[in-house]
């Protein structure tokens, strides 16, 4: 995924406050696009720039791919975070500067480190035709490794376990006694819950702040109602949540440790400040060797330099 709008780099306010765990706070995403994919974007929000080191995540689609065109992201850069792909229905096919070519589909997870500098497409299978849906998120990486090499992942196996009726799948971090075997810089968790009809009750590591991204289905968190397009955000302190569905559900649940800076983002990069981010997307346009070479039928994505 490619925050292809230069303006999704909404300013900071964090207004929400992450020590008022009493009540989930509902935030709606907003509408952007993606290559040629309408996606709604629910982190960043004006009022809540991370959960954990969580700092953004797109969901895409539903809607119909071709096999000759899906994202049709083209070669884009990024810095300073991870990328994390998982899909609810359909296939993508993943190109990176470290040579890497992978397909993922439903259930498994592509975890890519920016580091210093990557760059990577993400686009149609040339195989695959029918409904595309799933999330993209980042992780933003800590002082300790953002400055150090890429790298990336597939995992096609990833530890289930059961809640209850729900069942729970760890893309990242430990959940209920299971550890997924993704990489992982920060301390923070992130799993998919599919929910059967009936309450659920979640154990929640009360050190971390949460929040909830609902995939399929209106989830309902302290009599408040939560849908698809929104994020609910649960605050720190809390040991377990429970979640009413009146159907089959499913969510993303992410949280972690409160992040350690307050990152700054702009289109693919984030970093500590501005100066990062220009010298950043200087070599990009100079197109100098820091992102490498992605091979992808499809044109790098270049934008203009940020204003300031
Ligand atoms: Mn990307």
């Amino acid at each position: 995924m490619s925050a292809q709008d230069p303006t999704s780099d909404v300013p900071p306010g964090r207004t929400v406050d992450p020590m008022e765990p009493s009540r989930i706070e509902v935030l709606d995403g907003r509408h952007a696009t993606v290559g040629e994919f309408g996606v709604e974007r629910v982190l960043p929000r004006r009022e809540l720039r991370t959960v954990g080191a969580w700092c953004f995540a797109d969901l895409m689609g539903p809607g119909e791919v071709t096999t000759e065109h899906g994202l049709d992201i083209g070669p884009h850069p990024h810095i300073g975070l991870q990328t994390v792909t998982w899909l609810i229905d359909g296939e993508v096919l993943h190109r990176d500067s470290l040579g890497s070519e992978q397909i993922i589909r439903p259930g498994q997870l592509n975890l890519m480190t920016a580091g210093r500098g990557v760059s990577h497409s993400e686009e149609a299978t040339g195989r695959y035709a029918g409904p595309l849906h799933g999330v993209q998120l980042w992780v933003a990486q800590p002082d300790a490794t953002r400055h150090g090499e890429p790298a990336f992942e597939h995992h096609a196996e990833l530890p289930r376990v059961e809640i209850g009726s729900a069942e729970a799948t760890i893309l990242v971090g430990v959940f209920n006694g299971a550890a997924s075997p993704a990489r992982r810089d920060t301390d923070h968790v992130g799993i998919d819950l599919s929910l059967r009809s009936g309450r659920t009750t979640v154990p929640l590591d009360p050190s971390f702040e949460h929040a909830l991204i609902p995939t399929i289905g209106t989830l309902i968190v302290d009599d408040r109602p939560i849908r698809p397009g929104q994020l609910g955000y649960l605050g720190v302190g809390r040991d377990e949540l429970d979640i009413e569905v009146d159907g089959p559900a499913r969510l993303l649940l992410i949280g972690g440790a409160l992040f350690e800076h307050q990152p700054v983002m702009w289109w693919n990069y984030v970093a500590r400040n501005r100066k990062e981010i220009v010298a950043a997307h200087e070599s990009w346009l100079a197109d100098d060797g820091r992102f490498g070479h992605t091979s992808s039928p499809l044109d790098r994505v270049v934008i203009d330099s940020p204003p300031w």
